[in-house]
């Protein structure tokens, strides 16, 4: 799968299709994307290519970890952290990659902080916090 930011300065290349999307409710995510969720596909750190420079953000997470966040300094997109649960994956941002080529959804965390009134995806393991508590709807 091939992606980029708006601008096209930074394009990543992931190179397993990832077989399910993770719905992050967290605040952090919520600030980063400036959408009320993120949408993100994991991939296993050996199997992203990225080009051009991102740059970077670190700070401690909702889940109590340290989390770098990596954005394009140009046009502002959000591309993908890592240093979560799951420290040798990134979690890329699913709207950098073409419409109709995305898995649907299969977790949905932090939905202590969801809105309300947001709909859950059909299928998907949920957790108010992190992804080590995940359970079935
Ligand atoms: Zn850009
Ligand atoms: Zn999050």
């Amino acid at each position: 799968m091939d992606g980029s930011c708006l601008c096209r300065g930074i394009k990543l290349r992931i190179d397993a299709k990832p077989e399910a999307l993770h719905v992050c409710h967290c605040i952090d995510c919520r600030q980063f994307t400036g959408a009320i969720a993120a949408f993100l596909l994991p991939v296993p750190r050996d199997k992203m290519t990225v080009t051009g420079y991102p740059s970077g953000y670190a700070n401690t997470s909702d889940g109590g970890v340290t989390v770098k966040r990596f954005f394009c300094g140009n046009c502002g997109s959000s591309l993908y952290d890592v240093g979560g649960q799951e420290p040798n994956m990134y979690y890329v941002q699913a709207g950098l990659f073409p419409p109709r080529t995305l898995p649907a959804p299969g977790k949905e965390i932090f939905l202590r902080s969801a809105e309300a009134w947001t709909i859950r995806y059909p299928g998907c393991k949920v957790s108010q916090t992190e992804v080590k508590q995940l359970v079935d709807p």
